[in-house]
């Protein structure tokens, strides 16, 4: 029998692991990336004798597919796309690809801010106690990890270009923490295809399933009014009690489910600020319905690390605190970053703006910022917009000057927060080189 042919579009990691699934499940494979693929990634399908080619994509060989894997990062507006389409080839993603494979529970998180932090510390909640794997857009690609290890758990971190490529996949417990406007390029500058692409992580729920979501976000409870979905809801909230989910009573975290509590101080918690009181329910929702002791779920919330470049705290010099919150691409995680701020501080902002609306930033700017420095190559909106407000406000192109800035700036018990709200291609690689400068630069004071 002729075999069926995957194609691959994008040879990264989930790529590449796409190709290692789908070659040991008899698939005739072939990876093709319209730019060039990474040294590492090609030894690989070298070696596993995997057909590519890379900086075009030669239609002959992609058209021809049986099913078409495309790598998240590849908008379907793309003629080539739009042909496949047109030709009835299901084009989906490696998450869907995946999950045809395993029989794990799979535990979906997703969301506009707190993906990495929600996941990563969900992760460390489980392993204490259930073999359990972290994939998604962290580490291995789940597609490898299910060909390698095929764990009983996986916690995935999705984001919505994984969830746009969905048909059948089906997480037994999704996790949305909040939709706020992000990546609108991608969805046509409509904020409702955005919201459409996150809830697709319920879209096969029953009611045997569980979504668990933020019950103090509009965006998330209005969507769910108009277009119910089949899951039994866990709602988490700050601010109002919650008889199914989790909820905040004074310094308490009280989780119920099936009237079954868990109680946990927000003081011992290890991660700062009110949007990780938020992770933590939910990742505690999803502990408690995988049946985790309760004695194991506090301990694990009480001694998690965080998370590299999420309001990661650096070092102290002089009694100022320097805190590297570079993957605060967006308003919203910056929002977050200034209101968990207990003491003065100098803010460092910037670099490519999405079409940022700083309004919801004003009052903790006028209350706590004591400086800004702006760090990107264009600062003029900026410059503009907090002008007003803060009695230094100054702009750089280097990571190494706005750090010698602040460090004459802050004075004892002062902080010094890079939480940027803007993405950081204009001046660094990613958000990851971003904040490793930061670090240097702090460390070299
Ligand atoms: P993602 O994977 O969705 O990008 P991360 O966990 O990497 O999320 O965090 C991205 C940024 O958002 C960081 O600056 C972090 O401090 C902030 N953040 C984390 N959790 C939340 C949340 N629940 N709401 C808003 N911002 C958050």
């Amino acid at each position: 029998m002729k075999k069926k042919r995957l194609v691959i579009l994008g040879g990264g990691e989930s790529g590449v692991g796409t190709a290692l699934l789908g070659k040991a499940k008899g698939y005739d494979v072939f990876v093709s990336d319209k730019g060039t693929i990474k040294e590492k990634y090609k030894e690989v399908l070298i070696h596993n004798e995997i057909e590519w080619e890379e900086q075009m994509h030669t239609e002959s060989k992609i058209l021809n597919a049986n099913v078409v894997m495309k790598s998240p990062g590849i908008p379907e507006k793309i003629a080539l796309i739009q042909q496949l389409i047109q030709k009835d080839v299901p084009v989906i993603s490696e998450i869907e690809f995946a999950s045809k494979y395993t029989n794990a529970t799979i535990v979906g998180i997703t969301g506009s801010n707190g993906k990495t932090t929600t996941a990563t510390l969900t992760n460390h909640i489980l392993k204490q106690e259930l073999n359990v794997g972290l994939a998604g857009n962290i580490g291995d690609s789940f597609a490898k990890q299910v060909l390698q290890e095929d764990c009983k758990n996986y916690v995935l971190e999705i984001s919505s270009f994984q969830l746009d490529g969905i048909v059948d996949f089906k997480p037994q417990i999704a996790v949305i923490t909040n939709i706020t406007p992000d990546h609108l390029d991608r969805y046509d500058y409509q904020f409702e295809n955005y919201i459409a692409s996150k809830f697709n992580i319920a879209k096969n729920q029953t009611k045997e399933d569980y979504l668990i979501f933020d019950a103090d976000d509009e965006v998330i409870t209005s969507w769910l009014k108009a277009h119910p979905v089949q899951s039994t809801l866990l709602p988490f909230s700050l601010v109002k009690t919650i008889e199914n989910g989790a909820y905040l009573d004074k310094e308490n975290i009280i989780i119920t489910i099936d009237n079954n509590h868990i109680i946990m101080p927000t003081s011992k918690l290890a991660l700062e600020g009110k949007h990780n009181v938020k992770n933590a329910m939910a990742a505690s929702t999803v502990a408690h319905l995988l049946k985790i002791r309760k004695q194991t779920i506090r301990e694990s919330l009480e001694n998690f690390q965080g998370v590299e470049h999420r309001l990661e705290h650096v070092l102290k010099i002089n009694k100022v605190q320097y805190i590297n919150d570079s993957k605060a691409t967006n308003v919203n995680a910056t929002y977050y970053a200034l209101e968990s701020m207990d003491s003065p501080t100098v803010w460092i902002v910037g670099g490519v703006d999405k079409g940022n609306n700083y309004q919801e930033l004003f009052s903790f700017v006028n209350e706590k910022v004591k400086a800004i420095i702006c760090l990107g190559v264009d600062n003029e909106k900026l410059m503009n917009t907090f002008g007003g407000m803060v009695d230094v406000i100054v702009e750089t192109q280097f990571m190494s000057e706005a750090i010698k800035i602040a460090y004459k700036v802050a004075q004892s018990g002062d902080t010094v927060l890079l939480s940027p709200a803007c993405a950081s291609f204009d001046l660094f690689e990613n958000y990851e080189d971003r904040g490793r400068q930061f670090k240097d630069a702090v460390r070299n004071l």
